[in-house]
């Protein structure tokens, strides 16, 4: 498309000197929008000036146009609105692709081009602010974000953690009333600095965190003393209506092979708790063990202050058809029958319904020696010897981790199962415990109203 600019004169870039005297015309040809299904194309023909003042360093000058093309812009304006519109809302290759649909094509870096040349925003300083940390490579690598939490938008980001940065922004942006942070002390420290007077408060989820994170500190060092607490009676479990859960879950959840491979996979963790106590007696901090070993923190952390080797939480399984003949099935075992198929066929015999496959499984894990039959290649004498004693110990001392006491401690009392709720009952017959238990009950019960006050 052919244009001609009508443009009688123009001001020298360099010296501002109004010039009328035509050197000639030149042609651009800048993209511009589309029109019923073709690319456009401007053939613009720009009228070049002499520049008359004699001191300026210019001879000619292009005429311009202001608001249609940018000086040495091959699109116009009108076209490169329509592009960035596009690239903001969809991401570079995405919008490439679709603007050639529409007769605009742009290469993916040109779209990135422009979304940069987008001027950032100077938000207005925020009334409540939050301060927590980002992850640029989660637990390798943390920056700060900063958090309007009146409109819910992210002020900024910085590349570190540190109080200087932090205090250097809020003495630049005056005027925070109230900051959110986690527990971190340098946050503390450049809050006080920047911004003395703001009012600090720690968000609720650290403050779980923290409850959750002192539980455990304290039911690993006092563990020991717990396993001796008086078993939880037989009655209240009856009653709970979940009898034989503990042991069920215990019995067959999986495979031998499943088995072996937890076995093998619960010795690696008590390497790194015993190297993780080894660095503890050596001086190493948390922060020092996790990076070292290159584990998460919070495993670190209860791996630290766990007297003992914190055993996993065990899943609670469904029930099982199987269930109503365990005891049936362990007095033949012990009577000397370990024959999977004449075991299944004698509960059939009493109604069991399900298949020999499942007996099976629980024979594997019961049996005294091993299958005459079966592939002992699978399992070393000694693993399955492990394997047992490792099950009769968690048997004899059928103790809740420490996760699950720290759960029923935190859980709100009315949403506590059955099961939740014998082990509470259990752990309360500690009297420390027990004071501790209400005292914890307390501010967790307090955090649990704030958030629904904020909810509403
Ligand atoms: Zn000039």
């Amino acid at each position: 498309m052919e244009t001609e600019s009508i443009q009688q004169g123009g001001k020298c870039p360099a010296c501002q000197t109004w010039s009328q005297r035509l050197n000639g015309h030149y042609i651009r040809h800048p993209q511009d929008l589309p029109c019923v299904g073709y690319c456009v194309r401007l053939q613009l023909s720009v009228p070049r000036f002499f520049c008359d003042n004699v001191a300026c360093h210019r001879r000619t000058f292009a005429g311009q146009f202001p608001g249609f093309v940018r000086r040495y812009g091959r699109r116009s304006e009108r076209l490169t609105t329509q592009q960035l519109q596009i690239a903001l809302i969809t991401n570079g290759e995405a919008g490439s692709r679709l603007l050639q649909t529409f007769y605009m094509s742009a290469s993916p870096d040109t779209l990135l081009r422009l979304v940069r040349e987008v001027p950032d925003l100077q938000p207005e300083t925020p009334r409540i602010l939050g301060v927590d940390d980002w992850a640029k490579c989660k637990g390798q690598t943390y920056g700060t974000i900063l958090v309007d939490l009146e409109e819910n938008r992210v002020v900024d980001l910085f590349p570190d953690r540190t109080a200087e940065v932090l205090a250097e922004w809020l003495q630049n942006h005056p005027g925070v009333q109230i900051i959110t942070r986690d527990r971190s002390t340098e946050y503390t420290r450049g809050i006080n600095d920047g911004a003395p007077n703001a009012m600090q408060i720690a968000d609720r989820w650290h403050l779980f965190l923290n409850a959750k994170q002192m539980l455990q500190r304290y039911f690993g060092r006092v563990y020991n003393r717990l396993k001796k607490l008086p078993a939880i009676e037989q009655t209240e479990r009856a009653q709970s209506g979940e009898q034989n859960s503990k042991e069920r879950a215990q019995i067959f959840p999986r495979t031998r092979r499943d088995y072996v491979q937890a076995l093998s996979s619960r010795e690696s963790r008590v390497e790194v708790y015993e190297t993780i106590q080894q660095l503890r007696r050596a001086g190493r901090n948390i922060r020092q063990i996790s990076r070292e070993l290159g584990i998460a923190r919070n495993t670190a952390r209860i791996y630290f202050y766990s007297e003992t080797f914190p055993e996993r939480q065990r899943h609670q399984s469904k029930s099982s058809i199987l269930d109503t003949y365990l005891a049936y099935l362990h007095n033949r075992v012990e009577q000397g029958c370990e024959n999977a198929s004449q075991l299944w066929r004698d509960i059939q015999a009493q109604g069991y319904p399900g298949t020999r496959s499942q007996v099976s499984k629980w024979l594997q894990l019961n049996r005294t020696k091993p299958s005459p039959m079966g592939p002992k290649k699978y399992m070393a004498d000694s693993e399955l010897k492990k394997l047992r004693q490792l099950k009769t110990e968690k048997a004899a001392c059928d103790v809740p981790t420490i996760f699950e006491m720290v759960w029923v401690l935190i859980k709100e009392p009315a949403k506590l199962t059955d099961d939740e709720k014998v082990i509470l009952n259990w752990v309360q017959q500690d009297p420390s415990v027990k004071k501790l238990s209400t005292e914890y009950k307390i501010v967790t019960l307090i955090v649990s109203q704030s958030k629904r006050r904020s909810v509403n």
